[in-house]
């Protein structure tokens, strides 16, 4: 679907709402940090803003924020969990402004990291920008895939299947799906207005996943570290615009 002008300026504040909570819960992770209070963090963002969640209540999901600590890849619930020195998280959220969302996430480290896991986050996050040039006008949607796959896969990194990125608008959750890798059929044709949530999840091992019992933590089934790197961009005539950064 493509969106007006005056579409695309309501997803660019929803964009701005998902980058302050970015902000925000990135300056909260220290030792000793919980993830319910990262996701108080984020409640009090959208609350200033005056912008709805899209997490909250979304299947169910009881918190504004996911929260997803070492070999778990998404949807983590932010509960009890004590961050500690040398784990990384991934945090997921997003916002409605108007009645459009914005979606993003990244992965960082709690204190000081080992090297694999520093070398994790830059290689998820090179592959997301790399996906991300591919949003042109004219090209096709399954190259933002290939471009991921080329960056993840060249460290020697497991890219993750079963969950993939995705158009988004007045919902979160809008077709077509953007997989991570070469979906094995061409994607559409990619037209000035369209918007995307890119967003790579790279495991150090293997790509398989299982889901906890909880029936929300998706975690590595080798038990390697994962990180996820997520941005909400508009196709346009000048390349691709990026909304959920400051
Ligand atoms: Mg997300
Ligand atoms: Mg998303």
């Amino acid at each position: 679907m493509r969106r007006s002008p005056d579409e695309l300026a309501k997803m660019r504040k929803a964009g701005r709402v998902v980058a302050e909570i970015h902000e925000a819960t990135r300056a909260a992770i220290r030792p000793g940090v919980t993830t319910a209070e990262l996701n108080e963090v984020a409640a009090a963002v959208l609350e200033k803003r005056h912008a709805r969640s899209n997490f909250l209540n979304y299947n169910g999901f009881p918190a504004v924020i996911c929260t997803s600590p070492n070999d778990m890849i998404v949807h983590g619930i932010p509960g009890d969990v004590v961050l500690h020195e040398g784990d990384i998280i991934s945090v997921d959220c997003g916002a409605i402004v108007e009645g459009y969302h914005g979606d993003a996430a990244y992965t960082t480290g709690v204190g000081a990291i080992s090297a694999e896991a520093k070398r994790l986050i830059e290689v998820t996050e090179r592959s997301l920008w790399a996906g991300i040039d591919q949003l042109v006008v004219g090209n096709r949607l399954h190259e933002v895939g290939r471009a991921v796959q080329r960056v993840a896969e060249a460290a020697g990194y497991g890219v993750v299947r079963e969950y993939v990125g995705h158009a988004i608008g007045t919902e979160m959750h809008e077709n077509p799906q953007v997989p991570n890798y070469w979906p094995g059929t061409p994607g559409p044709t990619l037209k000035s207005g369209m918007v995307f949530a890119i967003e790579p999840m790279v495991n150090v091992g293997t790509y398989d996943t299982y889901t906890l019992d909880d029936g929300w933590s998706v975690m590595t089934a080798d038990g390697s570290l994962s990180a996820h790197f997520e941005h909400t961009i508009a196709v346009t005539d000048d390349g691709p615009e990026v909304f959920t950064v400051l």
